[in-house]
């Protein structure tokens, strides 16, 4: 298997969720090896943070990477629709500290990785790789409370997901997802099927989240929001579109480990904490290994 990169640039603009913030967002094609990377070109010496698990700084309702004093919040779309594509290599450059929300999902993203191309590099993924070649042998797992997430041993890489809540419109929603095999690029069922799926919010919590000065950028527009009596916002683009959307956050923060392990993602009433936990379990299983 080849490490790919995309073939020319991607721009987008809009504004974070957290910080209320615009920025400009260019990824760029990468050498091999390099991985993916956030440069923050608004900062002097333009100093770059690795899309890597040992770079998380931080979960509360969004992934942030930091190396030294530069940071980046609300990765997990961005880098979801780059693994789920099959980018290995990425220098992406920001002029300021989140992400942009854009519609609230990663099909901007996963549109324009489909539309400028991916192509392979003349350099295999690294042998060392996170169980590339055969299934992790044991079942790896953290919870808190009633919510886990785990990794099985599987033939081939699965996500499934679980959330309950008590609004009737959200209620008990179970998915899962198979990406295509690595031949396959880009993998439509990720464009189809996972992407487009939005960040969701409760109405009772936003007051709270404004409160405590988060989500900032956060609108009708870019997220769908639900009340005791239903959807604020719908149409819905899936009748499950939470649930898929929980899956796209999940294969962006374990996207954060390189390569995905081959095994059935299995999580319920998970977050990017427990998520960006198993992620770190896995690594040390692997370290343990080498
Ligand atoms: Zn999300």
């Amino acid at each position: 298997m080849q490490q790919r990169t995309i073939v020319s640039q991607i721009s987008q603009t809009g504004i974070g969720l957290h910080s209320g913030i615009d920025t400009n967002v260019r990824i760029l094609p990468a050498e091999p090896g390099s991985g993916r990377y956030f440069v923050r070109v608004d900062l002097p010496s333009a100093p770059t943070i690795p899309a890597d698990v040992t770079a998380v700084s931080q979960t509360v309702l969004s992934t942030e990477l930091r190396q030294g004093e530069a940071s980046v919040r609300t990765v997990e779309h961005l880098l979801a629709a780059l693994a789920a594509m099959g980018v290995n290599n990425a220098r992406i450059e920001i002029d300021g500290a989140e992400v942009p929300l854009l519609d609230g999902s990663a099909r901007i993203w996963a549109e324009s990785i489909a539309k400028v191309g991916t192509v392979e590099q003349n350099s295999p993924v690294s042998e060392n790789a996170l169980f590339l070649k055969e299934s992790i042998k044991e079942p790896i797992w953290v919870r808190q409370e009633d919510a886990f997430v785990c990794a099985l041993p599987a033939e081939k890489t699965r996500f499934t997901y679980g959330i309950d809540f008590e609004l009737p419109a959200i209620g008990n929603q179970w998915h899962s997802w198979m990406p295509c095999d690595e031949q396959q690029n880009p993998d439509e069922t990720f464009v189809l099927e996972i992407a487009p799926a939005r960040t969701f919010g409760l109405m009772h919590q936003i007051e709270h989240l404004q409160t405590a000065g988060l989500i900032k950028g956060g609108s009708l527009e870019n997220a769908l929001v639900c009340s005791p009596s239903g959807w604020v916002n719908p149409p819905l683009r899936f009748s499950n579109e939470p649930v898929r959307h929980k899956i796209l956050d999940l294969v962006g923060d374990l996207s954060l480990l390189g390569n995905f392990p081959r095994a059935h993602f299995l999580a319920y009433k998970a977050s990017h904490n427990l998520h960006v936990q198993l992620a770190e379990k896995i690594l040390e299983q692997q370290n343990l290994n080498l």
